[in-house]
């Protein structure tokens, strides 16, 4: 799920042998100063730089330190291994000489995958599983959006989390615990070294416990003796699942801690206790809500910490959809919006597993009978949508007025709050939420929906780190074998967000979805800006056609401008989907993360069209 930072470099191979790199570099002539990139299949998160100098071959090993710095030992740290490369291209600092020229991989071989991608994909897994007790395809989501922020969670304290790992026990409680139930070969635990700040691994191996030192070295990376060193006890373990490293024998089943056991079904701290005192029963901890959004300790707030980010409903109660008026307490007082249809009010819903916070979509009740029709198609739509990254319909509740209750999201539309929090918000954020966005758009082309009202207005934020899409009145399902709406009549459309053929051919289709999501990135970009400000609907039409698309925002990062003027392309053939634009959006996402928390740079360092320029 990961993207590897040096995937997009034209030299790195992947997981290739040493002897495999040597005869791409023998093919690609030998001359002084070809290099190439390549997995260490010996280090998490490390490369090797091989050079050729001299028709002789010589590999480094580039580190990925704690703090996400990359460097040869001895050398000075970059942000990345792309980077690492650029440097030593200009000054060989003590390699044989400098990189001059890049083995590049043929277009015909792919970027060789390793086992410490898989790896790092079960980390993510099972630490997602045991934080916030997601599965499925909550968890594929959270992985999705979340990869670099949770890698370097899992760095530092993940073995806390494993069913394995028992605390501080000696080496007799540790035998008592691996003896007592079934004792398989690979039966393992792993306790706190007695006296040491380091960590013991006890293992079963023919009805027989062996207990093994984890070595720690000056730099706090731990190993077996001689074995392969990693950073985290986590990282150790997965690898001696696959390779015993010295042991007696490869770790298979835990043995489980059952004080972590316990901890398991409930949730992280953070989710426990809500702002309103509801505490939720541990029989619904898998489909309940968290009711805070107070920071956890330490790290930023991610969106699985927050309310909405899995199913609100008792899976067994998912097809329940009307809301008893009794369940509803609404705020009279508060106003969240209002619109054609009547206004947007807060509200509390009362359900099983506890009380949660939501928006309430009030008919107007003196509206015309086509607008409450309207409401219901919306709700129709909203009902059949499932998604972290979309604002779920919780029910309709018809009383006084017709009542469409949604999960709320607290923090408003993203335009506003960009446009309000120019100084505080970075770009890396800002990549964060439309990476978000783009997740729940590729899940509605895989649904066939069309959503026709993709604009950063419709962007609501649980809160800074957390959006989801909202307004579904103008969305529509498509047939099954129908991959665009067409109507019949032009309405009151959003027109400096429409693709050409919604306005040429009245055709709405998921990739018209996405030139609307260009123009939402690009309202992101410029924190709330207007797009084609002082155009009329049918000028930017004329302006489209001749060409003219909205300039780069001054912030925004060059690639970011790039996959606007993609969502932007004329013809709908070439315009890239969101599957597409998901993965664009994935990868620079990823590849900002790790760098802007270095040094607290941020992307927006990056070279920007205007910094370009005056180059
Ligand atoms: P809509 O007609 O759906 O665009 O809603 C009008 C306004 O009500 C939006 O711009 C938001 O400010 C507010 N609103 C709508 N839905 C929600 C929600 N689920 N949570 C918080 N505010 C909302």
């Amino acid at each position: 799920m990961s993207i590897d930072p040096a995937v997009d470099l034209p030299f790195f191979y992947g997981s290739i042998s040493r002897s495999d790199a040597e005869q791409n570099l023998k093919l690609a002539g030998m001359a002084d100063g070809l290099f190439l990139l390549r997995q260490c299949l010996r280090s998490l998160g490390g490369y090797v730089l091989s050079v050729v100098w001299n028709l002789e071959f010589h590999h480094y090993t580039i580190e990925k330190q704690l703090n996400g710095t990359y460097c040869i030992p001895g050398g000075k740290p970059h942000c990345g291994p792309g980077e690492l490369c650029e440097f030593y291209s200009k000054d060989a600092d003590g390699l044989v000489c400098p990189l001059r020229k890049p083995c590049l991989r043929p277009a015909e071989t792919p970027i060789k995958t390793g086992v410490f991608d898989k790896m790092r994909e079960n980390m993510l897994r099972e630490y997602v599983k045991q934080t916030w007790n997601l599965e499925g395809e909550s968890m594929e989501q959270a992985i999705i959006s979340q990869a670099p922020q949770l890698e370097k969670l899992i760095a530092t304290t993940a073995h806390e989390k494993m069913s394995w790992y028992h605390w501080k026990i000696n080496r007799e409680e540790g035998e008592r615990r691996l003896y007592s139930g079934a004792q398989p070969d690979g039966k393992f635990l792993v306790r706190d070294k007695e006296g040491a700040g380091s960590f013991a691994l006890s293992v079963m191996y023919g009805k027989t416990v062996y207990h093994y030192q984890v070595i720690q070295d000056k730099s706090g990376k731990l190993s077996m003796p001689e074995g392969t060193k990693f950073d985290t006890i986590w990282q150790l373990v997965e690898y001696l699942k696959m390779k015993p490293d010295g042991l007696v024998t490869v770790l298979s089943e835990a043995c489980i801690n059952g004080k972590t056991t316990e901890k398991t079904p409930s949730l992280p701290a953070t989710r426990r206790s809500g702002a309103n005192g509801y505490t939720p029963p541990p029989r619904a901890a898998a489909f309940a809500l968290s009711t805070t959004n107070a920071s956890p300790k330490n790290r930023d707030i991610l969106p699985m910490d927050c309310d909405g980010f899995n199913p609100y409903h008792n899976p067994n109660d998912i097809k329940k959809f009307n809301i008893l008026r009794e369940q509803l307490m609404m705020d009279e007082e508060i106003e969240l919006g209002s619109g054609n249809f009547g206004c947007v009010k807060k509200g509390v819903l009362k359900t099983e597993a506890g009380q949660i916070d939501v928006a309430v979509k009030v008919l107007k009740s003196d509206n015309e009978k086509m607008v409450r029709e309207e409401m219901m198609r919306e709700a129709e739509i909203m009902h059949q949508l499932s998604n972290p990254f979309i604002v779920r319909m919780l029910g309709l509740c018809h009383s006084e007025s017709l009542m469409l209750v949604m999960e709320m999201a607290a923090a408003g539309p993203l335009n506003k709050y960009l446009s309000t929090k120019k100084d505080s918000v970075s770009v890396e954020n800002i990549v964060n939420l439309m990476h978000q966005v783009s997740m729940g758009m590729k899940y509605l082309e895989e649904k066939n929906f069309v959503h026709r009202d993709l604009a950063a207005r419709n962007v609501l934020l649980v809160n800074p780190q957390f959006a989801k899409i909202s307004d579904f009145g103008l969305s529509k399902a498509l047939g099954a074998d129908n991959n665009y709406y067409k109507a019949r009549t032009a309405g009151k459309w959003p027109l400096k967000w429409y693709a050409p053929e919604c306005i040429n051919f009245h055709k709405f289709s998921s990739k018209s979805d996405v030139w609307s999501y260009g123009i939402t990135m690009w309202e992101a970009f410029s924190y709330g800006g207007k797009p084609y400000k002082k155009m009329k609907g049918n000028e930017v039409t004329r302006y489209i056609e001749s060409g003219g698309r909205l300039e780069s925002p001054p912030a925004c990062p060059e690639r970011m401008y790039t996959l606007m003027k993609e969502c932007w392309t004329h013809s709908l053939e070439e315009r890239p989907d969101f599957k597409k634009v998901e993965e664009s959006m994935r990868s620079y996402h990823y590849s900002i993360c790790g760098k802007a928390k270095l040094d607290g740079a941020t992307a927006a360092d990056e070279p920007t069209k205007q910094t370009e320029r005056r180059k």
